[in-house]
């Protein structure tokens, strides 16, 4: 049994100022909801702040990126034990960071090793983008990102790791994917290729999220999906009743 798992990834969106009104409202709506793992992704300058207010909760805390070097002369960068200070999640390889800041399979293969390294539980997003679904590639690109992303890995420290599939074309447009599509895509590709890198068992211990468009009146279909285990969600985490929903359909 997978439990179901939730994370809020809020983007580059609120000071700490507007952050703590929001989980301090947020929280006494998440907390009271049982049976699935529930995390909130603030942008680095709020994570102390949040750290503070979600402690004794059982509201987890992760980050949305991280350099994959201990320390040093990275200007600009986080260093995975300055994240592991505050959190226990940490996002790599989401689609904006894909497409905006240089991403290769190759480097959030790095940042894996390095959250394996560092005891945090990666959140790896995998989704093709709207010009590869159009011309069919959707099979060979989110097969390739979760192979190469997700290469030597410790298969101890592999049932950790929560994939997110996230197809681009779906991410803040509005145009989810069907839930159809999204676990068709979840069975036949991504745990295939987890199966392949560890094995059967440990593939299907493995989570993997939908995310792209998720929304409190689309999130029971993907729920009552068998091969989703949970959503990674965008625009809907800052709004209070809009993602307590999601969080309480999932626990279903
Ligand atoms: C995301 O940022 O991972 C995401 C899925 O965004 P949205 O829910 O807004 O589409």
């Amino acid at each position: 049994m997978r439990t179901p798992f939730v994370a809020g990834n809020w983007k580059m969106n609120k000071t700490v100022a507007e952050a703590r009104d929001l989980v301090f409202k947020m929280s006494m709506q998440l907390r009271e909801i049982a049976g699935v793992e529930k995390v909130l992704c603030p942008p680095f300058t709020s994570l102390v702040a949040v750290s503070a207010l979600l402690e004794g909760t059982d509201i987890g805390l992760g980050a949305q990126n991280m350099y994959w070097e201990e320390k040093g002369a990275f200007t600009g960068e986080v260093s995975p034990p300055m994240v592991k200070e505050f959190c226990r999640y940490v996002i790599l390889g989401h689609s904006e960071r894909r497409a905006y800041f240089g991403e290769t399979d190759q480097t959030v293969n790095r940042k894996l090793i390095s959250a394996q390294t560092f005891d945090l539980t990666p959140i790896v997003c995998v989704g093709e983008t709207l010009d590869e679904y159009e011309s069919s590639r959707t099979r060979e690109v989110v097969a390739r990102q979760t192979s190469q992303s997700l290469r030597d890995v410790d298969p101890a420290f592999a049932p950790r790791i929560v994939v997110a599939y996230e197809p681009v074309w779906a991410i803040g447009t509005g145009k989810a994917s069907t839930a159809d599509n999204a676990n068709a895509v979840v069975k036949d590709i991504i745990r295939p290729a987890l199966a392949e890198l560890f094995g059967a068992e440990t593939a299907q211990a493995i989570r993997v999220l939908y995310g792209g468009s998720v929304t409190a009146a689309n999130a029971a279909e993907y729920f009552s999906q068998p091969d989703i285990d949970g959503a990674l969600v965008g625009g809907a985490s800052l709004k209070i009743d809009e993602f307590a929903a999601i969080v309480k359909a999932a626990s279903k």
